[in-house]
């Protein structure tokens, strides 16, 4: 079997890359593919730059070339919902695309013809993921991810996109992923741990906190890899 392990930015991989030690690096379409073996599985992880173009490449990389038969997301978003503070995990069970906009046609927001405005997300995965919570003793959150190509640092934003698609959370690449692994049939999993509240302040506390929160969401993609190995998902 091999699993894809996904960031957007080289914080978001870092601490997946120094638990695993050793590791081939092979260079394709403009990106780093980092490669090992593990447990008895291959992996491949890298992560794609930040935005929905450049993880949508990354992502169909992943599967098209390297041959992932699963991928699995890990990185920091904004919260939209209040439950959700600086370092919760939340994983997502549907995305959606909150910047597209062809809503002149009489369309919802972040639907085009033949598309959906939302994608489901594994729940083989999502169940499997509560188990390895639970086994860290960690709350991991369930809930809608809303992807677009903007850092949201603005309340009236973020409440419009919480309202238009009830998200509750916002970042920029989960739901890009989503309809690349929709449409190839590769089961997917986007796990986020909170960097910020989308607000004001969002830059400062993204800053103060992207390598704590990135920390927190690679060790428990990794523990999802060991449950994935361990139960034979
Ligand atoms: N600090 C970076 C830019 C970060 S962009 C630089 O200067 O280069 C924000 C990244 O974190 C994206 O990959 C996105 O998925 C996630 N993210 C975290 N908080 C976000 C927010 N409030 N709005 C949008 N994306 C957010």
């Amino acid at each position: 079997m091999k699993i894809a392990i996904m960031g957007a930015m080289p914080e978001e991989i870092a601490p997946i890359l120094e638990q695993l030690g050793e590791y081939t690096t092979t260079q394709y379409a403009g990106n780093n593919y980092y490669e090992a073996s593990y447990k008895g599985v291959e992996l491949v992880i890298a992560y794609s730059k930040i935005g929905k173009v450049f993880s949508t490449l990354t992502s169909a990389t992943m599967i098209e070339h390297f041959g992932a038969q699963k991928l699995l997301f890990s990185g920091v978003a904004g919260a939209i919902s209040p439950t959700l503070k600086v370092g919760d995990l939340l994983v997502a069970t549907k995305l959606s695309q909150h910047d597209l906009d062809i809503t002149a046609f009489g369309h919802p927001f972040g639907y085009v013809p033949e598309g959906a405005v939302y994608v489901e997300a594994d729940r083989e995965l999502i169940t499997l993921s509560q188990k390895v919570a639970l086994s860290m003793n960690k709350t991991l959150q369930e809930g809608i991810i809303a992807t677009g190509d903007q850092f949201v640092a603005n309340e009236e934003r973020k409440n419009w996109i919480g309202t238009t698609f009830g998200a509750d959370a916002l970042e920029m690449e989960g739901a890009s992923v989503a309809v690349v692994c929709d449409a190839l049939n590769v089961p997917f999993f986007i796990l986020r741990a909170i960097s910020d509240a989308a607000d004001m302040d969002a830059s400062f506390s993204f800053d103060a906190f992207l390598e704590t929160s990135a920390k927190e969401s690679a060790a428990f993609v990794m523990k999802m890899v060991d449950a994935i190995i361990e139960q034979n998902v």
